[in-house]
């Protein structure tokens, strides 16, 4: 597939992984905020809207790349997903890419990149997502993320029109509901405004997944981050809460606060009994996600309040592990030979394990091992 100058479209660094096969549309750059102590996706990277005019240019050309390939398919007799294949693995650049995994997918999903979207004159962006339902009329979800801050100043109203126009779900990095935890993250936003907006959302009927970050008061505050978001989220009721757990890198503003001793981290077995303490303090109905690689307990997923009992019994499961055997499930975890607790009986399995802990020697399973090892999913 031969690519024409003005057939690439603009992409941002990135989206959420329910969003992975979505056609990505790029609204605004980078982040308006862009100082969570935590978050190095857009550091150095300077804040800017585009042009409705610029985004419906972006649209018509993921229409061409898209129109090339249902081409591609039919001259060549095959199927779409066929012609989507070829271009996946052969694409001229990333927005080729984007759409041909899209396609691939089934074609009915879009985000609109990058950080905060709803920053954008609620005008402007109905007119970008009409535009975008114009074009493709089988896209039956849109998705963004959005800030609390913003979230919570755009009104109800406002959201509504989004809503109608075509905006169906949010993703909100919430991290925390305990202002301390917040403040020390320099998230720019405290519990009050997370809740605002949350309501605001849900009050507009559009869809509202919340992101809670695990580990984010550290060895500190991880009894009042688990209660207080737990409290923000009873209030909020949104649709999803997925966990995330917070990971550290030379490169966040975070790292130095670990190396001065600011900042202390929590233990995998902490986590999960900040995790625990989470759940079984949330009273509102939301189906709870643990879909990164970063979480040890990835089976720590259902809907509440129907399947609490099973949430919380998959970490009972690994916190009754005699030590030994907790570790090996960590490192086997975090060196992608075991995905879920029950691997922990295939006998194969940790056997590849117990290979890696022998070779481990003296210094045996630290904590600073398996933060390693989970920092390279990021
Ligand atoms: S608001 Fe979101 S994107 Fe912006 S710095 Fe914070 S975590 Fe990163």
């Amino acid at each position: 597939m031969i690519r024409t100058a003005d057939e690439s479209f603009e992409l941002g660094p990135t989206r959420p992984p329910s969003e992975a096969f979505s056609l990505l549309i790029r609204v605004t750059r980078n982040c308006p905020w862009n100082r969570c102590k935590f978050c190095p996706i857009y550091k150095g990277q300077k804040f800017q809207l585009r042009s409705v005019e610029e985004v419906k240019r972006d649209i018509d050309k993921a229409k061409v790349i898209r129109d090339r390939i249902m081409d591609m398919a039919q001259k060549h007799g095959g199927s779409l997903r066929e012609a989507a294949v070829g271009v996946y693995n052969s694409p001229p650049d990333d927005s080729f890419r984007n759409v041909a995994l899209w396609m691939y997918a089934g074609g009915k999903h879009a985000f609109l990149q990058d950080a905060n979207t709803l920053i954008m004159k609620t005008g402007d962006l109905v007119e970008i997502i009409g535009y975008l339902k114009k074009t493709f009329p089988e896209i039956e979800r849109i998705t963004s993320y959005a800030r609390s801050h913003t979230a919570a100043r755009k009104g109800v109203d406002e959201l509504k029109e989004l809503r109608r126009a075509g905006l169906s779900r949010i993703h909100i990095g919430m991290e925390s509901g305990y202002d301390p935890v917040l403040a020390f993250l320099d998230k720019g936003v405290t519990a009050a405004d997370h809740i605002k907006a949350g309501k605001n959302v849900v009050a507009s009927g559009i869809s509202l997944c919340e992101y809670v970050m695990l580990g984010a008061g550290g060895k500190k505050w991880w009894r009042e981050h688990a209660l207080k978001t737990a409290e923000a989220l009873n209030q909020i009721r949104p649709d999803y809460i997925r966990f995330r757990t917070l990971t550290i890198q030379p490169r966040m503003l975070l790292y130095n606060d670990v190396v001065s001793g600011e900042f202390m981290r929590s233990t995998d077995e902490k986590i999960v009994a900040e995790e625990k303490l989470l759940i079984e303090s949330l009273d509102c109905p939301a189906q709870v996600v643990s879909d990164h690689m970063i979480n040890l307990l990835p089976e720590v997923e259902g809907k509440l309040p129907e399947e609490k009992e099973k949430l919380l019994e998959v970490i009972e499961r690994f916190q009754a592990l005699p030590p030994q055997e907790r570790d090996v499930y960590k490192l086997g975890r975090r060196l992608g030979i075991i995905n879920r607790l029950d691997d922990i009986t295939d006998v194969n399995l940790h056997a590849q394990v117990e290979g890696v802990m022998a070779r481990l020697g003296e210094e045996g399973v630290s904590d600073e091992l398996l933060f390693g090892l989970m920092e390279r999913y990021v």
